[in-house]
């Protein structure tokens, strides 16, 4: 079932010569229906999404392992994976991934956890956020397909990701935000030079008015990374099962915690896992992945917890404002799997987000931004009701930096005391420890 129906639109540029590596095809997700490759992004048949299909590089798992071992630190070490050409290393890009994987063992005690815990830190990329990862993959696409204007409709993290993105590959950009993000995150999306557009409305309205741009001769040419590049973009988050697993030694984790804003970086991250399991990359164990939401903006969590197929879309009101998607595309496909696979999906408000930012902070040195604190918050959460399982190795994502989101812990966060540059005023302070 489509949540998003969007009618699939008549595509002018070329898609004659395209390479985009072992991606084959599209296939409808709903009916099967296979499309070439193309900046198309919904079955004319069913209206069902589109997603990349592949000729995997089955047969020899040791081979493999050996030729990504033997890759770059970045995104590009699992090309074959990838819809992206063979020598796209070689290409002007901003190399994003290969981020760390954090063993976390001060928030494990703190949290009760004694099976391992690790925070996957995408704050490490190259415009801090995970958007990186999908943006590049929709560079390649655009690429290939012969447009030379990036654009998007953004909670924020995807207007920088995209502008840097733009300014390094030689591309015009022209992105769409809400008019009232964050400071942090309209200076980011705005200093690389590109157009940056706020539209007086919520994210949906965004997004809503980026459709009607596309079918429209206005947009012609352009490339939008998460509408009509969404099947490659989408690819992108893949890469963060692939390194989770790599950084395990090959290993799947038994849990993990990802955020819930359209619902492609979870739905994308058991792509990834399957995969893994398909090539003979991992052993074949069970997972379970956990969906992570703001009680602001909690349409996948709320029809979780109601045991619906179906997601009710919200008008979003919450400090996690990267995360405030009130009408999430894939959100049934979050629920498909978070049952499958044996998860949850659970919320926080905003108190718990920003006790969970410092929590975060304090114990294992990482400032998160609001997404990170929904995480942490969701995984606290799920561990105190018995949901989430301590003795199990559990992998949390930390998909931005808190920098950009500075106003989020602000009112609560500041100097221990301000004094004159003396010695009796900083005794008289009482911090001395002797
Ligand atoms: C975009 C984003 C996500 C996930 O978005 P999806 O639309 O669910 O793929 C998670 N965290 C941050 C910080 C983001 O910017």
């Amino acid at each position: 079932m489509a949540a998003q129906i969007t009618a699939p639109t008549a595509q002018t540029a070329s898609t004659a010569s395209v390479d985009l590596g072992p991606a084959s095809a599209l296939s409808c997700r709903e009916c099967g229906e296979r499309f070439e490759l193309g900046p198309i992004f919904a079955c004319d048949q069913c209206f069902g999404p589109l997603e990349v299909a592949y000729d995997l590089p089955l047969g020899d798992p040791d081979a493999l392992r050996k030729q990504i071992e033997a890759g770059p630190a970045n995104v590009w070490r699992y090309a074959p994976l990838l819809p992206v050409p063979a020598d796209v290393a070689d290409k002007p890009n901003l190399n994003p991934g290969w981020t760390k994987l954090v063993k976390a063992d001060n928030l494990a005690r703190e949290l009760g956890v004694t099976g391992g815990l690790y925070i996957k830190d995408d704050s490490g990329n190259p415009t801090h956020s995970f958007k990186d990862r999908v943006v590049a993959q929709a560079l390649e696409a655009a690429r290939a397909f012969g447009f030379t204007t990036l654009s998007c409709s953004s909670t924020g993290n995807l207007a920088g990701a995209v502008g840097a993105a733009a300014a390094r590959a030689g591309f015009r950009s022209c992105v769409f935000i809400p008019h009232d993000l964050e400071q942090g995150k309209v200076v980011m999306a705005a200093v690389y030079g590109g157009e940056l557009v706020g539209i007086e409305g919520t994210y949906d309205d965004v997004n809503r008015f980026c459709s009607e741009l596309i079918g429209d001769p206005l947009g012609e040419g352009w490339g939008f990374v998460n509408v009509n590049l969404r099947p490659y973009y989408a690819e992108g988050s893949k890469t963060l099962a692939y390194e989770i697993c790599e950084q395990l030694g090959w290993r799947l984790p038994d849990q993990l915690v990802v955020p819930i804003a359209s619902g492609s970086q979870l739905t994308k991250i058991d792509k990834g896992l399957q995969e893994l399991i398909k090539l003979g990359l991992v052993e074949d164990r069970p997972y379970k992945i956990f969906g992570a939401q703001a009680e602001g903006c909690s349409p996948v969590s709320t029809a979780f917890k109601a045991g619906h197929d179906v997601v009710r879309p919200q008008k979003p009101d919450t400090i996690a404002k990267s995360l405030a998607i009130g009408n999430p595309a894939d959100g049934p496909y979050v629920l498909d799997i978070a049952r499958r696979t044996g998860g949850a999906v659970e919320d926080v408000d905003d108190e718990q987000i920003v006790d969970a930012i410092k929590l975060l902070a304090q114990t294992e040195g990482i400032f998160a931004e609001t997404a990170g604190g929904v995480t942490v918050g969701v995984t606290k959460k799920l561990i105190e009701a018995g949901v989430l399982d301590p003795s199990l190795t559990t992998v949390v994502l930390n998909t931005g930096d808190g920098l950009k989101t500075l106003d989020a812990v602000a009112p609560t966060t500041g100097p221990t005391a301000t004094i004159r540059p003396s010695l009796d005023a900083f005794r008289d302070a009482g911090l001395a420890t002797h």
